[in-house]
């Protein structure tokens, strides 16, 4: 399937060079080449450099060492002219946290690096949204952003409690006490559309800006398959039954690491009966609205989420194409 145009994150942009990750003077070796670049995560957040030209994720290596050293870094993979690019966490004292205002949906904490004008922290969601770097420095945003927060939640083996190490050039963490190694983990999600003929399933949790309303989504469980999950989903939430489940796409959400896996299911009616825990609200939109919603002119300023994000190309694709369902 071609990619999704404006998807966030969604750019398979790189040789990942995961079998160079065993070798660490290979690796020591593309870091001090001149065109090595580094992608820097302070306190979750990624630091993007203000020039002349623009905005850029991708720093000179030797930022690391100008801004303190890093706590862990990794060898993210090569650029397609080649360039080695690293990512980095700096340590926690390498920025200042001017305010912290989260409101559990947007992270508009203010972090400031001390004496480096030239530097920016800015919260992924607002890169992706405003398309404040290249999509292809986004997409290397987001391996790096989840990547370091594992590593920053992870410094403790979770089965013995010793401290461990970094290993794998910086995807894998292994304790010498127990001989555990331990993997960066991605957490499955489903985000599905629900759908009856013109009419397709929307909700909104509390915690959303107001008026927007997006596709339901949850965590898949052990044990359980994609379509099972969806299923699952929606009953628990909306009360509505589906039959098919249709995969659509996927999108690496790294806030703070999941794999957004997006699907359409078929309803089986219109019924619903919310759960007002999980949700503010959930309701049928036909097209004609859902056309709306999309194009930003929805009579009642309600609206869905930008195209950054995977349910915006769910409701595109069945709200001008349709989807068909196949049992
Ligand atoms: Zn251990």
């Amino acid at each position: 399937m071609a990619a999704l145009e404006g998807l966030g994150f969604s750019v398979d942009w790189f040789d990942r060079a995961s079998y160079r990750r065993e070798d660490p003077a290979e690796v020591a070796r593309l870091r001090a080449r001149d065109d090595a670049r580094a992608l820097l995560i302070a306190r979750d957040m990624p630091v993007l450099r203000v020039g002349e030209t623009g905005v850029d994720a991708l720093l000179p290596i030797g930022e690391i060492e100008a801004l303190g050293g890093a706590q862990v870094e990794a060898l993210l993979g090569l650029a397609p002219n080649g360039a080695p690019i690293f990512a980095a966490l700096l340590a926690d004292e390498a920025v200042e946290v001017r305010s912290d205002a989260s409101d559990g949906f947007l992270d508009r904490r203010i972090l400031v690096a001390p004496g480096r004008e030239d530097l920016k922290l800015v919260d992924l969601r607002s890169i992706a949204v405003g398309d404040l770097v290249p999509r292809d420095q986004a997409a290397m945003l987001a391996a790096a952003k989840a990547l370091m927060h594992w590593h920053a939640h992870r410094r403790f083996c979770s089965n013995c409690g010793a401290l461990n190490e970094v290993a794998a050039a910086g995807w894998r963490r292994e304790c010498k006490t127990c001989n555990t190694t331990h993997f960066p983990r991605t957490d499955p999600v489903v985000i599905m559309l629900a759908v009856d003929g013109d009419a397709c399933l929307l909700g909104r949790q509390p915690r959303f800006p107001k008026g927007m309303y997006s596709a339901l989504a949850g965590f898949v469980e052990p044990g359980e398959t994609i379509e099972a999950a969806v299923r699952r989903e929606i009953w628990e939430e909306a009360g509505v039954a589906c039959r098919s489940v249709r995969y659509f796409a996927s999108q690496p959400w790294p806030f703070p690491a999941s794999l957004m896996i997006g699907c359409f299911a078929e309803a089986d009616g219109r019924g619903l009966e919310v759960d007002r825990v999980e949700l503010e609200d959930a309701r049928w939109f036909s097209r004609e609205e859902t056309v709306a919603l999309i194009e930003r002119r929805h009579p009642a300023r309600l609206t869905a989420p930008t195209q950054m994000a995977i349910a915006h190309h769910l409701l595109k694709r069945w709200a001008y194409e349709g989807v068909e369902f196949r049992e």
